[in-house]
């Protein structure tokens, strides 16, 4: 009978005792071609960037959340402690929003999606309220509220990309998650 080979993954350094084509732990063609060792080595390098990118677009996700939200918050203690404006609807409503958006910042680690999602339906929710009321407000600093989306959107999106790579990939979620 012949006896199984050891065989070590050059990607992982797993050792397995039998001849596997792909490597049980990172899929990576212990057996394959040079060329297809390559790809794999190439594609992993890809993905890894791709999730790191998307890390780094959630902490601005994160930090701009936090940032309005201070702000917010700096503008209601101003209207209460300078303006003497009293506690009226407009400073309940700022008061809730620099909340929320520190609570999504705060929830960035935690629940990503959540966090990156959140703020969007949020923020459609808050435009809408202040197209009931008045309709020309919607326009009131249209290219700050239209560059906030954007980023927002690109937060989300870039989470959603590296779920979907980490989700596919669980070698380089626990590689990623390690470090
Ligand atoms: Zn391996």
């Amino acid at each position: 009978m012949e006896q199984a080979e050891l065989l070590v993954c050059s990607n992982c350094e797993t050792t397995h005792e039998s001849t596997q084509q792909d490597c049980e732990v990172c899929h990576y063609p212990i057996l394959g071609t040079d060329k297809e060792q390559s790809k794999f080595l190439a594609k992993q390098i890809n993905q890894k960037a791709e999730v790191k990118d998307s890390l780094n677009k959630m902490k601005l996700s994160k930090n701009l959340l936090f940032g309005i939200g201070v702000f917010n918050l700096c503008m209601v203690a101003f209207q209460l402690l300078v303006q003497n404006t009293g506690f009226t609807f407009g400073v309940g409503i700022q008061t809730a929003l620099g909340g929320l958006f520190m609570f999504f910042a705060y929830m960035t680690n935690k629940s990503p999606l959540f966090a990156t999602g959140g703020p969007i339906i949020m923020y459609l929710i808050y435009i809408g309220l202040l197209g009931i009321l008045d309709s020309s407000l919607i326009f009131e600093g249209i290219f700050f509220k239209i560059g906030f989306f954007m980023i927002l959107g690109y937060g989300f999106y870039s989470t959603l990309v590296a779920n979907k790579i980490l989700k596919e990939n669980e070698y380089l979620a626990t590689t990623l998650s390690k470090k």
